[in-house]
């Protein structure tokens, strides 16, 4: 057979196994794992791990703005930092803004998408679940393979009540999507930054202290139960701390199905770094707060445990300068309009790898499950995506796992112009990436065109099919 690429001598990884075997590659797809291949281009793999291309299913790309900015990210700043990083295809957010229709956004985000160099699918934002929009809009783009819906129990404005909550959770369950949700309770951190605003604490560190992990707690739990009524499963979002992950915990144990994702700023990030000097705390501010280094060091159990089944980046378009960023309301602006977010499309497999592998904390494996296999199996993209296996998207990442690296934002090719983990030392580092069977990336020179990226429709997958559990046995929602 002729293959177009050959990975030669490298040690395969997938979520469940590794072993030596060369990775065949033809017409994009991985044709064929063998001995010994030969092929138009052999790229020495030896000593390297050969990895499934990172899956970041949580990142905010080139994301229009209910005030007409979009976020600085583009596509292909972000393709080229996701390359750089070892990630191969993202799943990234259309807003809807209330008072409007999905569509008046949805279109145009389409269009700005063509654009990526990395294949790409969205979850949908819901901000108004107006009788139009779960009765047409909803059942339409899912149809059209957007398959997961994302709701925010916090922010202006952003946020759902709890009506409008079960609203999307029985469109979700009727139409077969995963529902995914922020969870922090919208009136207490309201209320808690008001105090904060009036008694003059609003430096950036005080962005912490406005919503503290009960908030999290609270909505994380009512997040779940509200799922439960409806029997609809869901993913709780960029959890940040263990006291969040026990409730997960406990509906898993309950048979319910409901899924963890965290981030890396949570396990390498503190409050602490906040309280920097000046406005240089603003670097750090994103939601919910990441916590301290006890708390980090618990939810590696969560994640040991399965508790937590993912790790994605919630990269966010926002620089430290300019006028745009998180000095858009000007410098020493309150906490409360400081964007939230931080960057990390291209550190999120380093982070991950380095604190979780080359620490000890799990093994290789599990680090494949938590970026790829994971991500992909949750929002219907595997096989596809997140393993290595005869016809599978030759999306592979050639990984020297003793490489070490200061992280600098010179390294990371995306648009922002800081990283919150500029000096952090890392080991073990993405030396190639191959996307759809096209080298884009050697030795952190990226190399691909605007526009070669793929729209990834997702048709429905078992996993989120409902339980079945319902109290009383009444289907508020029944599944079309
Ligand atoms: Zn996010």
């Amino acid at each position: 057979m002729g293959l177009d690429l050959v990975l030669r001598g490298g040690m395969v990884v997938t979520g469940s196994d590794s072993f030596r075997a060369d990775v065949g590659i033809s017409g994009g797809k991985i044709a064929v794992l063998a001995e010994r291949l030969d092929g138009a281009q052999v790229i020495d793999a030896g000593g390297l791990l050969v990895l499934p291309g990172g899956v970041d299913t949580h990142c905010h790309i080139e994301q229009p703005e209910p005030d007409d900015f979009v976020q600085e990210e583009s596509f292909i700043s972000a393709s080229a930092s996701c390359f750089a990083g070892g990630t191969t295809s993202v799943i990234c957010f259309v807003p809807q803004f209330k008072g409007h229709a999905i569509a008046d956004t949805l279109t145009d985000y389409r269009r700005r998408a063509e654009q990526s160099m990395m294949d790409y699918s969205f979850h949908q934002i819901i901000t108004d679940p107006t009788d139009d929009v779960v009765e047409r809009e909803i059942p339409e783009l899912i149809a059209s393979g957007i398959r997961s819906l994302k709701v925010f129990l916090t922010y202006d404005p952003l946020h759902l009540d709890d009506r409008q909550y079960l609203r999307v959770l029985a469109a979700a369950r009727r139409n077969r999507a995963l529902v995914t949700v922020h969870c922090e309770n919208y009136e207490a951190i309201k209320w808690r930054a008001e105090a904060l605003v009036q008694a003059g604490m609003t430096a950036p560190k005080y962005h912490a202290w406005s919503r503290p992990k009960v908030v999290e707690r609270e909505a994380t739990h009512r997040a779940i139960a509200l799922a439960e009524l409806v029997d609809q499963p869901i993913q709780i979002f960029h959890v940040s701390c263990s006291e969040v992950a026990e409730e997960i915990a406990r509906a898993k144990a309950r048979g319910l199905k409901v899924w963890g994702e965290t981030c890396p700023q949570y396990f390498v990030l503190g409050a602490a770094d906040m309280d920097r000097p000046g406005f240089e705390g603003a670097k750090f501010m994103c939601s919910p707060s990441p916590r301290d280094a006890e708390s980090a060091a618990a939810l590696w159990g969560d994640v040991r445990r399965g508790t937590l089944d993912v790790v994605s980046s919630d990269h966010c378009g926002f620089s430290y300068g300019g006028s745009l960023g998180k000095k858009v309301h000007g410098e020493n602006a309150a906490f409360p309009l400081v964007p939230n977010g931080v960057p990390g499309l291209a550190t999120r497999l380093a982070i991950v790898f380095s604190e979780g592998v080359s620490k000890g904390r799990i093994d290789v494996n599990h680090f494949v499950r938590l970026t790829a296999t994971n991500p992909a199996k949750m929002f219907g993209l595997y096989p596809r995506k997140g393993t290595i296996a005869p016809g599978a998207d030759a999306d592979v990442v050639l990984w020297d796992p003793g490489k070490r690296v200061t992280t600098t934002n010179a390294l990371l090719h995306h648009a922002i112009d800081y990283t919150p983990y500029e000096g952090l030392e890392v080991t073990g580092w993405p030396v190639a990436t191959i996307a759809g069977g096209r080298v884009v990336m050697r030795d952190g020179k990226v190399q691909a065109q605007p526009g070669e990226g793929r729209f990834l429709a997702r048709d429905p997958y078992p996993l989120i099919a409902p339980t079945g559990v319902l109290a009383d046995g009444f289907d508020a929602a029944p599944p079309g």
